[in-house]
């Protein structure tokens, strides 16, 4: 059983594609699920570019609801949603998480110390950093986000390789503390397929740390973090492929923040 669980929409401001042709995209792919999971509001960054204005949630919670009911009996549709974690301004984001019906939520981690790293227009900043200590510090923010508790899916665990600036150290004690707190929260990852869309061409997170977690037995889930239709279920033969190498035989699914799981 194949899915989607990392599907963005046009609310985001920088993706494309109506819900409808998204769903259809899924069951073209001949896809079980397809897990919409936009990015909620920011709140460190109100540019419309970036993510869906707080007054639009209640509105994409109903949208994709819509969607559930529609294509029932075709494909089952989760209401997912993409939620950062930046201890700021954790306090509303907590009030959102909990005012909906979420089948899961995706936690992520885009910005530390105001930079939103993995943003293109950002990218000065990287002359002016040291490499090594960024990576460490961006996975020891994931694994805070871990241990909030609030949070189902870690997103893109390895995002700080997203324009291909490498850090020389050893990622690998990074990746296996990390990966403990995830196992310790109850929590899985996902293959997240949209690296390779980026200077980085590689999936995230990197085949060691698949490894490493597939050793600790932490779940493991899809997402392409599409951004239109094309990318839906965009190189999930790769991602499988992945997953299987490292003795996976099953994937994490959710309906109600309740953790399931499916063949593979
Ligand atoms: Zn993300
Ligand atoms: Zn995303």
């Amino acid at each position: 059983m194949i899915f989607d669980y990392h599907v963005h929409t046009a609310l985001c401001g920088h993706a494309r594609g109506t819900l409808d042709e998204l769903v259809e995209a899924a069951i073209d792919k001949g896809f079980a699920e397809i897990g919409i999971a936009d990015h909620m509001p920011l709140l460190y960054d109100e540019n419309p570019d970036l993510a869906m204005a707080r007054e639009q949630l209640p509105l994409y919670v109903e949208q994709v609801l819509g969607l559930k009911k529609r294509f029932a009996g075709r494909i089952t549709v989760r209401l997912g949603i993409e939620a950062d974690y930046d201890a700021a301004t954790m306090e509303e984001r907590v009030v959102m998480m909990e005012a909906y019906p979420w089948d899961y939520i995706i936690g992520s981690v885009h910005v530390l110390d105001g930079w939103i790293f993995d943003d293109p227009r950002n990218l000065d900043r990287y002359r002016d950093i040291d490499l090594d200590e960024f990576y460490a510090e961006y996975l020891y923010a994931v694994g805070s986000m871990v241990q909030t508790g609030l949070y189902d899916i870690v997103a893109h665990a390895d995002l700080a390789k997203k324009f291909d600036m490498r850090a020389s150290i050893d990622l690998r004690p990074h990746y296996r503390s990390l990966l403990e707190k995830v196992k310790a929260a109850g929590m899985c990852y996902e293959i997240n397929t949209a690296g390779l869309r980026w200077p980085v061409a590689e999936m995230y997170p990197e085949p060691e740390f698949v490894r490493i977690a597939a050793e600790l037995e932490v779940p493991v889930t899809l997402g392409s973090d599409s951004h239109s239709p094309e990318d839906v279920g965009r190189d999930f033969d790769r991602a499988l492929q992945l997953v299987r190498s490292a003795g996976y035989t099953e994937l994490a699914t959710f309906e109600a923040r309740k953790m399931g799981s499916a063949p593979i």
